[in-house]
């Protein structure tokens, strides 16, 4: 087992650590939020069979308490360090059956053995949400196989954590579905959780992975089960507010808002200023507020403290995002349910990273429309951070009433109205240009260290980010290992107009150009024509001298991974570890994930280079279906 927990990426000095009993443990979620009045206290869930819980609707509630179900015979087969490292627990307390057994949804281990649950034990619960998924309101839809066990803050970090299984059985939410999740699709979300994390994009974690064979789970065929166990600074998503706005329950929604600042965020304090009181638009941090001129008479706005709330959601949605484009991430499936209150990347269904750069590319095998498509998830998050505004619309538009009794007991006055729709739209549309913004400045940000360069200059993202774009379109060429290679270049080698033409082809697949992307010649020339203006701009930010080259060398290679977790990659280790009964292969995988940007791994060199090299022909873009 030992041997199957991958290193962290940073293992920043000593911290102390807890086995998971020890580990401190909170509920405040549960403590806060308003639970199921079906079964309002751990006890009366913990007492009532389990096929009783649901399916049902659930109302006025933002969770519902259950306990995960058993399913026989478990193996852990993976547990990433950097998770154990975050969450503070001590390495050797894996080996224990407490750890085994909680992770695998046997042991609620915030129970003492066998005791029934007092009322103010932690005790397991489910999430109420609802979605709109693919552009239409679904409904109630909720954690349909996730059970959440216990919150735990790093003591060192400060950093609160919630912990959940997902695939340990039905809960009221799992509608007609068996609340089980597969093999397949639990590797891929233990994988990318912690590859995303290490490339800096922030994203919900994983901390174990359980195969569970004797869970036999009805997909197209019959399938083995796992359990993954994961975590997250929040798992509230825009979709708990979608629910509690289309039953009109605005007491919920005030409840979830303020849950969502004082809890998920830290404290209304910790929210961007208010506008009117910013002196000047930064440009690093564009709009900690929007720039003054373009607030016509703000005051008028009574931007209140629910509208500060709104706006970090959709700053923190706004990074994320700029961060898939960067990284070129799909998610696949960014339905309302599954984006992110707190900004982090969530809900890992038929994701991928793009192989060659197509901006049209949809890893979702269902998705005809191209609704969540590379190129439309800018748009797709605002989108839903829109439908989020509908929800938290009155508290938005209610400027400095939000707080009068009248206001919050009775709800709006009908001769507030018309002012209070008129303020929300006017507040929700400059929370739109907010998001353009910060997601500009990061992408440019992003991109600007991608390509190595120390300025982000006006003419770049036309001359220099665009161009690149195309040209790998064109080409067909792969997107993150254009970067990587990128980073070994040296000036030197792009002096002369036939040097650039002999590196170009380091971009080109090994087979060479497919038959859509022209001649060798053209190739090149356009190729060496880019690297010609990347040149010139890294001469201008960077001294000629061979210490200024190393050290854009390893400025680049940080930020540009060797190793990327692409669809073929996890369909070879699911084979592998699925079909085949491998298991070190996963600790391998992960221990590449963990550490993205380093040059070798010391497991085997070739293999290595094979999941960091060219991606197989006919391996590329591959989709998914959403059976999972
Ligand atoms: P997703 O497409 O993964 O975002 O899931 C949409 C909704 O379906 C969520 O409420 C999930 O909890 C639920 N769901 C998906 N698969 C299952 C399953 N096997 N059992 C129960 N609920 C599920
Ligand atoms: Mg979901």
């Amino acid at each position: 087992m030992a041997s199957h927990i991958s290193n962290g990426a940073a293992a920043n000095g000593s911290q102390q650590t807890f086995s998971l009993r020890d580990l401190p443990k909170s509920n405040t979620f549960t403590n806060k939020l308003p639970p199921d009045a079906q079964y309002p206290t751990p006890a009366s869930s913990h007492k009532a069979e389990r096929s009783r819980l649901g399916p049902r609707l659930v109302r006025e509630a933002a969770y519902t308490y259950v306990r995960p179900d058993s399913f026989g015979k478990t193996e852990l087969v993976g547990v990433s360090k950097a998770a154990l490292q975050d969450l503070a627990i001590d390495p050797a307390a894996v080996e224990s059956d407490d750890f085994k057994d909680t992770v695998a949804g046997k042991k609620i281990i915030t129970l003492e053995d066998g005791k029934e649950p007092g009322d103010t034990d932690i005790y397991p619960w489910a999430q109420c949400y609802g979605g709109y998924q693919f552009g239409q309101w679904a409904g109630q839809l909720g954690d349909g196989r996730a059970i959440s066990l216990f919150e735990t803050t790093n003591p060192t970090s400060g950093t609160r954590y919630e912990l959940q299984l997902k695939g340990a059985g039905k809960t009221p939410y799992s509608r007609f579905a068996d609340g089980r999740a597969v093999v397949r699709s639990s590797i891929r979300e233990f994988v990318v959780s912690e590859a995303l994390n290490a490339l800096g994009i922030p994203s919900t974690r994983a901390l174990s992975l359980t195969l569970a064979p004797e869970a036999r789970v009805r997909r197209e065929t019959t399938e083995p089960g796992a359990i993954v166990a994961r975590f997250a600074q929040s798992w509230l998503r825009i979709g708990t507010f979608d629910l509690a706005r289309s039953r009109g329950d605005r007491d919920l929604i005030r409840k979830l808002a303020t849950y969502t600042a004082e809890e998920a965020f830290g404290g209304w304090e910790t929210l961007p200023a208010k506008v009117a009181s910013l002196e000047e638009q930064d440009v690093k941090d564009p709009g900690r507020g929007v720039p003054k001129d373009d607030l016509q008479g703000e005051n008028e706005h009574q931007e209140n403290r629910f509208t500060r709330l709104y706006r970090e959601i959709a700053r923190r949605n706004a990074k994320m995002v700029a961060w898939w484009q960067a990284y070129a991430f799909t998610n696949g499936v960014l339905n309302t349910d599954n984006t992110s209150i707190f900004g982090l990347s969530i809900d890992f269904g038929p994701f991928a990273f793009l192989d060659n750069f197509d901006p049209n590319y949809t890893p979702n095998h269902d998705d005809h429309m191209l609704r969540y498509s590379y190129k439309n998830q800018p748009s797709i998050i605002w989108w839903n951070l829109v439908r989020l505004g509908e929800a938290l619309g009155e508290l938005v538009g209610a400027g400095s009433r939000v707080d009068e009794k009248e206001f919050v007991e009775e709800g709006v006055r009908k001769d507030w109205a018309d002012d209070l729709v008129k303020r929300a739209e006017t507040l929700i549309e400059q929370t739109g240009e907010e998001y353009k913004a910060v997601f500009m400045a990061e992408y440019k940000r992003l991109m600007t260290a991608r390509l190595g360069l120390k300025q982000c200059k006006q003419t770049d993202f036309d001359e220099l980010y665009s161009e690149l774009l195309d040209t790998l379109e064109a080409l067909e060429l792969d997107f993150n290992h254009t970067f990587r290679k990128l980073s070994y270049i040296s000036t030197e080698d792009l002096d002369t107009d036939e040097k650039r033409k002999d590196v170009a082809g380091r971009f080109f697949h090994h087979e060479g150009l497919s038959g859509t992307a022209g001649s060798e010649e053209d190739a090149r020339a356009r190729v060496a024509n880019w690297l010609d203006k990347w040149r010139a701009r890294v001469v201008e930010d960077w001294p000629n001298s061979p210490e200024a080259r190393e050290e854009r060398f390893s400025a680049m290679r940080p930020v540009n991974p060797k190793f990327v977790p692409r669809s073929w990659i996890l369909d070879e280790l699911i084979e592998r570890v699925e079909k085949k009964g491998e298991r070190e292969i996963l600790g391998h995988v992960m221990d590449m994930a963990l550490d993205p940007f380093k040059e070798e791994w010391g497991w085997n060199k070739e293999e290595e280079e094979r999941f960091c090299g060219d991606v197989p022909r006919y391996q590329r873009a591959m989709q998914c279906s959403c059976s999972s």
